[in-house]
């Protein structure tokens, strides 16, 4: 990631929504994006020249076009038509984006046109997060890494936060192996980020 004066930017060219430029980079606003707000509390996060993402809930193509400043490819899968309107937009000006409409709760209506990922970045409200995680394992290289944001209140208003974020962890444990947990205050309200590793699978 690359950091100016303690600010973090993105080397691409700006005017996506308004962002603010620092010379030539754009700034990545942590109230604005998740992903920047979770750098900011784990400097282990990274993203590569030779990264392919598949990036679930991409919206309006805010985090993704920051995101698509730094890596190879973004896969970016959105289900409502509003946000894809403006996604293809942004999809004008970054051949890197490859934007699918779709729904992340159904991943094989997309399989074929996705190469396998080094990241798996997730950003889908709904109360099947987890469950979507585990669908896509299939999609990460061995090792590859999972950074699910998970948002606590759409899960069950019921239970805390805490204790959504913990039964989430132990739920996608066979399956990835956590690196951190980190939660987004104070940029955002009841997020957890997880960061995990894709487990190898047992079978060649
Ligand atoms: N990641 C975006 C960013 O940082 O710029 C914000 C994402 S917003 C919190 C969540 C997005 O997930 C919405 O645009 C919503 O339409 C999309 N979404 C919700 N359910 C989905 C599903 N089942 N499949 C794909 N996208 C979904």
């Amino acid at each position: 990631m690359l950091w100016i004066d303690g600010v973090l930017v993105s080397p691409g060219k700006g005017g996506v929504y308004g962002e603010r430029m620092l010379g030539e980079f754009r700034i990545w606003d942590p109230r604005r994006s998740k992903c920047a707000a979770l750098a900011r509390h784990d400097p282990t996060i990274d993203f590569l020249p030779d990264q392919r993402v598949l990036y679930l809930g991409a919206a309006h193509g805010t985090t993704v076009s920051h995101i698509a400043d730094y890596v190879e490819v973004v896969y970016a899968v959105e289900i409502a038509a509003h946000p894809m309107r403006n996604l293809l937009r942004v999809c004008q000006e970054r051949p890197n984006i490859i934007p699918i409409m779709a729904d992340a709760r159904n991943p094989s209506s997309y399989a074929p046109l996705v190469e396998a990922v080094d990241i798996l970045y997730q950003d889908v409200a709904t109360p099947s997060q987890v469950d979507i995680a585990l669908d896509h394992r299939v999609f990460l290289k061995d090792e590859g890494i999972l950074i699910l944001m998970l948002k606590t209140p759409c899960m069950d208003s019921r239970r805390s936060p805490e204790d959504l974020c913990s039964e989430a962890i132990s739920l996608l444990q066979p399956t990835y192996r956590i690196l951190n947990t980190v939660w987004l205050e104070p940029y955002h309200r009841d997020h957890a980020a997880i960061v995990a590793q894709a487990v190898p699978s047992p079978f060649p």
